[in-house]
């Protein structure tokens, strides 16, 4: 087998060598939990990074699985108290991997669906289209992501319709990916940063001033990632940082209300307070916090594209965010993926699933 080409990885070194394997990230890493190995904790993807680079393992099937089975959440991160870059070192080898040939089916036609359709669903028309309005010259403009144009359509409903009740003048964009599932699954960075020139153009050639977003990870890609490789001429808002700031007229909730920190929203973008200040917002709410809330929320296990390619393992991860809220009618969250995988458990709870946009609209006088 010819030698496994680790440029990459060459970058994070100094961070590799930081890992003290103390094993503090065992006790909130998701995918271990689901896994139970630690091959499958940020400790042990520290470890097969650390082997790739050095040549000692041979990139075979068990080691993608390993570095592919990790969503992202960072609360790993949070927990190391030497502060080492986890997902930074595990995208990194992601990246090496796929540039050595090594990518799983699933992420493979992901990607090739993004290069061809501009999504990774295999869509062929534009999200403008599948959203039903077509974009016009407008101050605020609303960016689905491909999960709520194609999938979850019911949060892009939602988050159109409160922008018509509340009587703006938005336009929605000639909108492609976002890029978030390519850098997560570690295709190549001209790729990802051609379909954030694509987007920023055609959202400035509309001449946008204030960009809405409903997706939490469309969110942070063009918070944190998008002005790291491009000059983004608007304001970027989450809808619950823009909600949280107007006046909504909203019905009562029943029920015990909860909310659920996007990993993407939450710890990578540090925006806790918004969505409950805009749940707060309902007369009379009956909320409650789940034990493990902010940044020290558990993830909903679907991130990092472990949702397509270990269905199975990302249910699991779920199902115990659930049980989490057991106490809860109603588990809010700002993200259409949040919504989707948390569905995806055996759910015979009573918990409901709610995207905050749905509760808002379903919820907001005319
Ligand atoms: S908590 Fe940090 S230093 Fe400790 S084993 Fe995990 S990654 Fe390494
Ligand atoms: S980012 Fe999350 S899933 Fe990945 S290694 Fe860290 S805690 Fe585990």
């Amino acid at each position: 087998m010819s030698r496994f080409e680790a440029d990459r990885i060459e970058k994070v070194k100094g961070a590799l060598n930081t890992c003290t394997m103390c094993g503090f990230c065992k006790s909130v890493c998701p995918s271990f939990k689901a896994i139970g190995w630690d091959s499958a904790l940020s400790r042990g993807r520290i470890a097969l990074t650390y082997g790739l680079l050095n040549g000692d393992i041979e990139a075979d099937g068990s080691v993608v699985e390993n570095i592919s089975t990790c969503t992202p959440c960072a609360d790993c991160v949070r927990r190391c108290p030497s502060k080492v870059d986890i997902v930074g070192i595990i995208e990194m080898c992601r990246a090496d991997l796929v540039k050595n040939g090594l990518m799983l089916p699933k992420h493979r036609s992901m990607a090739e669906s993004v290069k061809k359709n501009g999504n990774p669903y295999g869509e062929k028309g534009p999200a403008a289209d599948a959203l039903g309005m077509k974009p016009h010259a407008a101050d605020i403009g609303y960016f689905a992501g491909c999960t709520a144009a194609y999938r979850s359509k019911d949060t892009a409903r939602a988050a159109m319709s409160i922008l018509r009740k509340l009587g703006i003048d938005f336009t929605t964009v000639d909108e492609v990916c976002c890029g978030s599932v390519l850098q997560r699954i570690g295709v190549d960075e001209e790729e990802v940063v051609a379909l954030m020139k694509r987007n920023v153009a055609a959202i400035g050639s509309l001449g946008v001033k204030t960009l809405v977003l409903s997706c939490a990870g469309c969110y942070r890609m063009f918070k944190i990632e998008y002005p790291k490789f491009v000059d983004v001429p608007f304001e970027v808002v989450h809808i619950s940082e823009f909600l949280a700031k107007q006046d909504l007229k909203l019905s009562p909730l029943d029920g015990v209300i909860t909310y659920h920190d996007p990993c993407h929203l939450g710890r990578h973008c540090g925006v806790y307070d918004a969505p409950r200040e805009v749940i707060n917002k309902f007369p009379g709410v009956n909320y409650r916090e789940m034990e493990y809330n902010r940044a020290a929320s558990h993830c909903c296990g679907g991130g990092g594209g472990v949702r397509a390619a270990y269905p199975e393992e990302a249910a699991k991860i779920a199902s115990s965010r659930l049980d989490e809220a057991a106490f809860a009618d109603t588990i809010v969250t700002t993200c259409p993926f949040c919504v989707t995988n948390l569905g995806s458990s055996k759910n015979d709870r009573r918990v409901k699933i709610a995207d905050l946009v749905e509760l808002v609209d379903s919820h907001l006088a005319i």
